[in-house]
């Protein structure tokens, strides 16, 4: 094949993802200095379209970056109000106090937010500041220089052909080259990704966890809804199948967030997390508020969850990780969007001094002792334990010791525990389907509960069809010939959106079909595949979902 020729455009940092992290990364650079060239480039249609939080905000991170943000009218309207959890069975719940919690789970004077639209003003106080910032492009190349550097990226390949080659209609896309080059994809980014495996950044680290989360937009009966309140749960349905739990807060306007997440290192390849979630809705206290609602929308996407002995090393020549690309959730909070931002902030002043100093290309080790050491790292320390208990003694168990550890943290800075392991990956979790029992889910009634594929059509994701599948099988018959023996090819339960389908005609060899079309980019098949088979890779930029105010 001819060697394909590119515009080149040179920055001093290019960032890609305009999620909180790179927003806030952008934002900092210029607020230092307003000569420097930040470029920000962002795989959805615009900004916040592939944004999908909770989101209950901690406002620490804004308020570093901005402190001004409420005359600048940021769109964080909805103070938390009032902060309730439940331990749910299947026919009732049991009310867990408040007081018992250690500080750090207290809600009050955080917000509820779109974090879509928190996103979209971001990048309104970016470009006036003078950031270029260009939806619609995503980055699907590394470019390497000299010496093993990062030195940019490529972005805006559109019209491969359908086997990924180069067509007449084939828009190369260009390449932006910078001085630093930041990686903000949020969790399990498929740069990031290279970038942890190409320089053995996760090398004596434990293995990073994560989550599924699913989450829809209901609007209810007004008598119902209460602005401002913040309700978790956990218990039913999952019990001892999956650790998980769900989340419902009120924002504005009746309209309310239902999430649910499921922790994927489950062990039963039967279970199907999305049923899960729509069972939850049928539990009496949820079905109490949704009843005579409608939902809105819908979208899914993993949450990582390894937390701090799960960080890789977050930088290497001419590159450094952002936010979840890194992995910074405090698991029992659900919350990353403050260190997100707290980390863009921190990578943007080591790049600054770097830049100011001459220097270029090298590894920015300023920022990576600053997350450690800093507010992110002490964030994170104290809860560093509660996702590895789950993981090895169950819901109960973990949340008496964990709550004993947290407080323990918070008052002396130690741990009984001392920092426990995660153990296995989640793919390497899930067990045999012969030795785990399928699970009978009933059907969803069309009121409360839907069906996967009427509810992707609530998350208005679009794929060009004749480009290549982004869903990238390594070995084409691992699926049928590995996972469906053994697994009971999970792929079709896992994900969220319903892209893979094992098809069983009579008289035909069963066949794997990969919908990608579908895909909601919440990367659970990249991480959860138990023959680690799939290669999540992204699609040509504009494509994929389209998040109104998630
Ligand atoms: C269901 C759920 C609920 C959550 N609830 C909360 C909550 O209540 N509070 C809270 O604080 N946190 C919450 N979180 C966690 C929070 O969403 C993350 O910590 C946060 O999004 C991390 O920010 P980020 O900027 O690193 O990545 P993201 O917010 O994921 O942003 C990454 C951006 O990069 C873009 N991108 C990715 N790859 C490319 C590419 N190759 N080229 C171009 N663009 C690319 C993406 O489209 C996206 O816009 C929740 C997460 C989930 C899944």
């Amino acid at each position: 094949m001819a060697e394909i020729e590119r515009e080149a455009m040179e920055y001093d940092v290019v960032i890609v993802g305009a999620g909180p992290a790179g927003l806030s990364a952008a934002i900092r650079l210029k607020q230092l200095n307003a000569d420097l060239d930040v470029v920000v480039l962002e795989k959805g249609s615009e900004v916040g379209a592939h944004i999908l939080s909770g989101a209950v905000l901690d406002p620490c991170g804004l308020d570093k970056l901005i402190p001004d943000w409420k005359e600048k009218g940021a769109p964080l309207n909805v103070e938390v109000k009032e902060d309730n959890f439940y331990m749910l069975g299947e026919a009732g719940e049991i009310r867990i106090p408040n007081f018992p919690m250690p500080p750090l789970m207290n809600n009050h004077g955080n917000y509820i937010v779109s974090m879509a639209n928190v996103c979209r003003w971001m990048a309104e106080q970016a470009e006036e500041l003078g950031v270029e910032i260009f939806p619609g492009m995503a980055c699907s190349e590394l470019v390497y220089g000299e010496a093993g550097t990062i030195k940019g990226v490529v972005a805006g390949v559109f019209g491969l052909e359908e086997d990924g080659s180069y067509g007449s209609n084939t828009e190369p896309g260009m390449e932006l080259h910078g001085k630093y080059v930041f990686l903000s994809e949020g969790v399990r980014g498929s740069l990031a990704k290279e970038v942890i495996e190409r320089y053995g950044l996760s090398d004596g680290k434990e293995p990073q966890k994560f989550g599924l989360g699913m989450k829809e937009i209901w609007e209810i009966d007004p008598a119902k809804h209460k602005e401002g309140t913040v309700t978790h749960t956990m218990g039913w349905p999952l019990g001892g199948n999956a650790g998980g739990g769900s989340f419902i807060y009120h924002l504005e306007n009746n309209q309310v967030y239902v999430g649910f997440v499921v922790h994927l290192n489950y062990k039963n390849p039967h279970l199907f997390p999305y049923m899960e979630f729509q069972r939850f809705k049928h539990h009496p206290m949820v079905a109490e508020l949704l009843e005579g609602g409608k939902r809105v929308a819908y979208g899914a996407r993993a949450i990582s969850e390894g937390g701090y002995q799960s960080m890789p090393q977050m930088v290497a020549p001419g590159v450094a990780l952002l936010g979840c690309s890194v992995g910074m959730v405090n698991v029992p909070r659900i919350k990353g969007n403050h260190n997100a931002m707290l980390s863009g902030i921190a990578a943007a002043e080591a790049a600054h001094k770097a830049l100011e100093e001459g220097r270029s290309s090298d590894e920015l080790h300023e920022y990576e002792q600053e997350v450690r050491k800093g507010d992110i790292g002490k964030d994170l320390k104290k809860v560093r334990n509660v996702k590895p208990m789950w993981s090895k003694w169950g819901m109960l168990p973990s949340l008496a010791l964990g709550g004993l550890d947290m407080w323990c943290n918070t008052l002396f800075g130690i741990s009984p525990f001392g920092t426990l392991k995660h153990g296995k990956n989640d793919a390497a979790s899930t067990e045999l389907a012969a030795s785990h029992k399928p699970i009978d889910y009933p059907k969803p009634d069309g009121k409360l509960s839907f069906d996967r594929l009427t509810n992707v059509s609530f998350a208005m994701t679009n794929h060009e069809e004749s480009q290549p599948c982004h869903l990238q099988l390594k070995d084409v018959n691992i699926p049928i010939m590995t996972n469906l023996p053994m697994y009971a090819e999970p792929a079709q339960r896992y994900c969220p959106a319903g892209v893979y389908e094992v098809v069983e005609e009579e008289g035909k060899d069963p066949r794997f079909v990969v919908n990608f079309q579908n895909c909601v980019h919440c990367k659970t098949c990249d991480i959860k595949d138990p023959s680690q088979n799939i290669n999540w890779v992204t699609p040509q930029g504009g494509d994929g979902p389209n998040y109104p105010n998630m």
